[in-house]
């Protein structure tokens, strides 16, 4: 591919906004974005992405205020995703690329994104023919590429680039816990991309936070090689490191987070050799610890009718199956499901599960977590 593909020269971080920094009352603090853009712009970076369902419509304000309404519109790349639902009509895809061009006002996307392709909703997308409908916006110049995000196995993945070849790239879940496993397929995925020669966008290079926080075992192999080092930068630094991309998503939340990113991104060192085993190592007891791949994308939520937070029981489930601890998260526990449903109130209905990207078995794993922590 070399260096003339899409995106060569973007840098290699992006800013992700689905977890913005929020004040008490859960709105989210604009001030506090405002600091985080000018710190990234300042250290060289220019890619966002923002999605038309983030905060039900807050992430792109979010985006007008901090990013549009305060930097030349040429001095950054922005991208933000049309999604579909069973009961999407081609009206509802027209209105909502509008409004997501309204409550942004840029003028036009950088990059423009099918969202959370999948084997659930791929139907929804052909009977709506958003395949077409984004080629034409790209036709009127109202968005410059266009292209996909993508939950699925590496074959549908194949078959989705054979039958389109004409998207611009894709957006992967990619990820060193994942590069192997069967249920997200991150190298195989990558691998049908760079088959295809589309550039490649990487999202979750932390798994939602996951590969943030360790055990003490692996944070003090990490520590051994490279003291300097914060434990979410062997995540980003692993997927950085690969050819072909466009950039890779972090989701920060706050100017701390921020900073960590900046300070190893900035002068983007690839992985050595050493920096390789030592993740291989690390990867290898991980998967001795089963714990649950939710990513704490939330899709699962609004349509739930119990309102019940799954990933925030998923996150002290997962918490309690590492360290045991169990009044440390029961507290989280408790925390997270104050303002919703708790384990047991699942009714078992089973929407959650038509519209979790990774395929997890929720209604089980709910019972799971209710016998821990709702005794
Ligand atoms: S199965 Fe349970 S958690 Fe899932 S949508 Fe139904 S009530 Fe909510
Ligand atoms: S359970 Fe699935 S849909 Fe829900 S937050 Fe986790 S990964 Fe997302």
């Amino acid at each position: 591919m070399g260096e003339r593909y899409l995106g060569a020269n973007i840098p290699k971080l992006g800013f992700g906004l689905m977890r913005l920094p929020q004040l008490s009352d859960e709105s989210i603090d604009i001030e506090q974005v405002k600091k985080m853009v000018d710190a990234f712009m300042e250290a060289g970076f220019t890619y966002f992405d923002t999605a038309y369902v983030y905060g039900n419509g807050a992430s792109e304000l979010a985006a007008k205020a901090a990013l549009i309404d305060r930097y030349p519109r040429e001095s950054y790349q922005l991208a933000t995703k049309l999604p579909v639902w069973d009961y999407t009509t081609p009206e509802d895809i027209r209105k909502m690329f509008e409004t997501s061009m309204q409550r942004t006002q840029a003028g036009y996307f950088d990059f423009y994104l099918m969202h959370n392709v999948n084997r659930n909703n791929i139907a929804d997308f052909d009977r709506l023919n958003v395949w077409d409908y984004v080629q034409d916006l790209k036709k009127q110049g109202l968005i410059k590429n266009a292209g996909f995000s993508f939950h699925d196995t590496a074959e549908m993945l194949d078959n989705l680039l054979t039958k389109h070849p004409y998207v611009d790239f894709v957006q992967l879940q990619i990820n060193y816990i994942d590069w192997d496993s069967e249920s997200v397929q991150s190298r195989k995925c990558y691998e049908v991309a760079r088959k295809h020669h589309k550039p490649i966008i990487v999202m979750e290079p932390v798994k939602g936070g996951a590969l943030a926080a360790l055990s003490e075992e692996i944070q003090s192999m990490y520590k051994a090689v490279n003291p300097e080092l914060s434990i979410p930068s062997w995540a980003v630094r692993f997927v950085a490191s690969l050819d072909g991309l466009i950039t890779v998503l972090s989701s920060m939340s706050s100017l701390e987070q921020m900073q960590d990113n900046l300070s190893y991104m900035k002068n983007f060192r690839p992985l050595t050799q050493e920096e390789y085993s030592t993740i291989a190592k690390a990867v290898n007891i991980l998967n001795n610890i089963p714990t649950v791949p939710c990513t704490a994308c939330k899709y699962c939520i609004d349509d739930c009718p119990q309102q019940i937070n799954i990933p925030g029981i998923f996150k002290a489930l997962n918490n309690y199956r590492i360290y045991q601890n169990i009044s440390k998260e029961s507290s989280r526990y408790q925390e997270a499901t104050k303002e919703g449903g708790v384990a047991k109130d699942c009714l078992k209905c089973g929407i959650c599960e038509t519209h979790c990207p990774q395929h997890l078995e929720i209604r089980k794993l709910l019972q799971e977590a209710s016998s821990v922590f709702d005794s």
